[in-house]
C-alpha cells in the first residue's frame, strides 16, 4: 500500500561514509522526482562542526549536531555557529544537549538501567539553551533510549509537556523503535514533536529477513533476494507512517 507521506530520510557518519553524501543525496532526488513526495534529508547526529558544515554545503535540508557530549557552553557555541550557517543556507538545524543513551540494536540490559544513567532533559535549562542558540529542532531525553528492549522503554511524558510549554522550538523524539503506541501517540498530541527518529526496528527486519531467505536458497542474483527484504523494511515503515501520522512528519534513519 502506498501510504503517500512526507518523510524525512537521513543518514548517520557512518552510513554517509558508507553511501557517500552525494550519492544518497542525489537518490533522494531521483526519489523525489519520480513519486512527487516531500521527502527531507537529514545529517543525524552529527559529531562536529565540520561534518555538519560538509553536510549544509552537500545540499541537505537538515543537520543535527550531537553536542550533548560537550560542555553546556561549547555546545551552545557550536551549535549557535552552526544555526546562523544552515539559515543563511535554509538548512534547519537539531540540537541536543542532554545525551540520549542506547545504540540503535537489540539490548540485553532493561531500559530503566539504561535511563538511570541519563540525564533527563530539564524544561527551563532546554528554553535557556534554545534561546541561546536559536535551534529550530530540539531532541529531548524524556526516557527514550535509541535501540530496542526486552520491555518497552517509558516516556515521561509529564516533562515532555513541560518543555513543550516553555521551549519556542519544534522538537524531536529520538529512539522511536520499540516504544508503546500509546506512548508514542500521547507524546505526538502533546504538540510539539515534528520528527521520531526510528532505525533498529528497520535494521532488525531487514537482517532477520536476509538470513531466512538465504537460508534456504542458493541464489546469488541480488535482485532476486532482496524483494523479500525490501518488503519487510516497509512493512515496518507504513506501520511507523500509520502511527505517526497525526503529524504527517517522521523520520527513517536513526534509531
Ligand atoms: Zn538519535
Amino acid at each position: 500500500m502506498n501510504q503517500q507521506a512526507s518523510l524525512i530520510v537521513e543518514t548517520s557518519s557512518g552510513e554517509m561514509e558508507h553511501f557517500g553524501m552525494k550519492n544518497f543525496l542525489s537518490l533522494i532526488d531521483n526519489y523525489r522526482q519520480e513519486t512527487d513526495l516531500e521527502i527531507l534529508t537529514n545529517f543525524d547526529h552529527g559529531p562536529g562542526l565540520e561534518e555538519c558544515q560538509a553536510a549544509i554545503e552537500a545540499g541537505y535540508n537538515l543537520v543535527h549536531f550531537d553536542g550533548s557530549h560537550l560542555p553546556y557552553e561549547e555546545n551552545v557555541k557550536i551549535t549557535k555557529i552552526l544555526v546562523e550557517q544552515a539559515h543563511q543556507k535554509g538548512v534547519l538545524v537539531e540540537a541536543e544537549m542532554d545525551r540520549i543513551l542506547g545504540e540503535s540494536r537489540a539490548h540485553l540490559e532493561t531500559p530503566e538501567s539504561i535511563q538511570a544513567s541519563g540525564s533527563y532533559t530539564d524544561p527551563d535549562r532546554a528554553a535557556a539553551f534554545v534561546a541561546e542558540t536559536g535551534c529550530d529542532i530540539l531532541a529531548v531525553f524524556i526516557g527514550n533510549l535509541h535501540g530496542v528492549y526486552q520491555q518497552e522503554p517509558r516516556l515521561d511524558l509529564e516533562r515532555l509537556r513541560l518543555i513543550a510549554q516553555k521551549v519556542p522550538c519544534f522538537l524531536s523524539l529520538h529512539g522511536g523503535s520499540g516504544l508503546l503506541e500509546d506512548d508514542v501517540k500521547e507524546a505526538i498530541q502533546i504538540g510539539k514533536i515534528v520528527k521520531i527518529n526510528v532505525n533498529t526496528e528497520l535494521r532488525l527486519a531487514y537482517r532477520t529477513t536476509l538470513e531466512n531467505v538465504l537460508r534456504g536458497s542458493d541464489e546469488v542474483a541480488i535482485y532476486k533476494i532482496m524483494p523479500p527484504v525490501i518488503a519487510a523494511v516497509q512493512k515496518v515503515v507504513e506501520e511507523k507512517i500509520q502511527l505517526f501520522r497525526q503529524k504527517q512528519t517522521c523520520l527513517f534513519g536513526h534509531q
